[in-house]
């Protein structure tokens, strides 16, 4: 810490506070996540779990770990993108719809840099356009990888999910098992938003998002963009994953080709995207040194651990929302507003959907101001407090609630339901092993 001056606060959330800070000895400028340490041991190994893994990835598309140390809290230090995110480029807009290849340009790095994870087998599970970096030379960097997990074997099923309700695909509110393809679901509403500048599912209501998302019903691109990007949003927003195309899916894609080339040689000719200090140095917890934890890729044994939900059980969020009236808006008592950003009880979890229990979650939801729909179970009142489930790009005149209208604006993709073989590229769900936070850096230190 005594190496950073801090310039400025640029984020407060349920974690603690993002900071820009710079170097005292080269004055160069990064952003350092101060993070609030839990009490428990587990929740505390939870927390370092973002630095582990930014720590593991290096692409240029990728936000770049520098260190991480702890005190009474946990800091992680990591590249500053000077650019903003996606979201507020987009909203800089105003309107104004981007061209077929800037966004070609953006989705393709951003598809590079979930492919990186996925090969690492690691799910990111906040895919959403205020988690999209963007820097000076206009080169995307995807980051927080506050929610991210290491999956491994296909049989490990999750019992939580961690998300922005906006982007959360199908299967989380149908209480069937996720994976790589979930991420891909929210890849696709990011691709949406920056083809439409608008949020692909919409609603008054948390029961009529839930559905929009459920049945696929969202608004045709505009006209302007090509067959193919409509292909390729289509085919994100299938409802079942495995149909669903992977990352390597999309970018083999003929009509990405050239943009994937394009990208791919301007980083290797321009090495600056990629990590310039290869040896970026991370301080050690002080904290004693554990036990190696067993090799996660091979720990889970393919018939252990396996949680399965019952395909078309009565008890999904889905079929008790059909059934449910709409839920109304309300926030919770014991958070106490201070300004947009509500100050959580300490003691309170962040994140954890129990998804073995829909009823329970909608009873949540049911307390929750809507507005949360956009954010990462970090929960904020806008002024207008009954102006509910708005996501930034929310637009207020065109988001009927019928979840299955026929009006002419609203597109039912018939093809989603029909089979594809991407079943294949369904291929790690989440690995219930916590690997240890010590041991896991020193492996990442020694590696370099
Ligand atoms: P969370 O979403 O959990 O609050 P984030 O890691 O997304 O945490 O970041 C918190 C804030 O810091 C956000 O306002 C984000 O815009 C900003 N931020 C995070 N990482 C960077 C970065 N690498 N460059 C610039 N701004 C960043
Ligand atoms: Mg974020």
């Amino acid at each position: 810490m005594e190496n950073y001056k801090v310039l400025s606060v640029i984020g407060e959330g349920s974690f603690g506070r993002a900071l820009l800070v710079s170097h005292l000895n080269n004055a160069d400028k990064y952003v350092m996540k101060e993070i609030r340490l839990p009490k428990s041991s587990a929740a505390v190994k939870e927390s370092r779990q973002e630095a582990i893994l930014l720590a593991k990835m290096k692409h240029p598309n990728i936000v770049k770990f520098q260190e991480a140390f702890e005190d009474d809290h946990l800091y992680i230090v990591m590249e500053y993108c000077d650019r903003g995110d996606l979201l507020e480029t987009i909203k800089l807009q105003r309107g104004k719809l981007f061209p077929e290849h800037t966004i070609l340009h953006w989705f393709v790095q951003i598809c590079l840099a979930v492919q990186h994870i996925h090969e690492k087998r690691v799910l990111h599970r906040d895919i959403k356009s205020k988690n999209i970096f963007l820097t000076q030379r206009r080169t995307i960097k995807l980051g927080d990888f506050g929610s991210a997990r290491v999956l491994s074997s296909p049989m490990a099923y999750a019992c939580t999910y961690v998300g922005t309700p906006y982007y959360v695909p199908p299967e989380i509110w149908e209480n069937l098992p996720y994976n790589n393809k979930s991420d891909m679901w929210s890849l696709g509403c990011v691709l949406y938003e920056i083809c439409t500048l608008k949020h692909p599912f919409q609603a008054g209501s948390w029961k009529n998002l839930i559905m929009k998302i459920c049945h696929g019903t969202y608004s045709p691109l505009p006209s302007q963009y090509s067959y193919d990007l409509r292909s390729l949003i289509k085919q994100i927003f299938r409802k079942d994953p495995r149909q669903r195309p992977s990352v390597n899916t999309i970018l083999k894609r003929r009509a990405l080709l050239k943009m994937v080339n394009l990208c791919v040689s301007a980083q290797l000719d321009d090495p600056s995207g990629l990590p310039k200090d290869e040896s970026a140095s991370i301080i050690h917890p002080m904290k004693e040194q554990q036990e190696t934890p067993p090799d996660v890729q091979q720990s889970s044994s393919p018939a252990s651990g396996r949680r399965q939900w019952e395909k078309g059980a009565t008890g999904t969020v889905l079929n008790v929302l059909e059934n449910a009236s709409i839920l109304t808006s309300s926030i919770k008592a014991n958070r106490s507003v201070g300004g947009h950003v509500i100050k959580y009880d300490l003691k309170e979890k962040r994140k954890d959907w129990d998804k073995e229990a829909p009823e329970s979650l909608l009873n949540i939801l049911n307390n929750l101001d809507l507005c949360s729909a956009f954010k990462t179970y970090t929960i904020y009142r806008p002024k207008a407090s009954e102006d509910c489930l708005k996501g930034p790009l929310f637009n207020n005149t065109k988001a009927p609630d019928a979840t299955d209208s026929r009006e002419e604006e609203i597109y039912i993709d018939p093809d989603r339901l029909q089979p594809r073989s991407d079943d294949e590229d369904t291929d790690f769900e989440e690995d219930e092993v916590d690997p240890d936070w010590v041991s896991e850096l020193q492996q990442w230190t020694d590696s370099q």
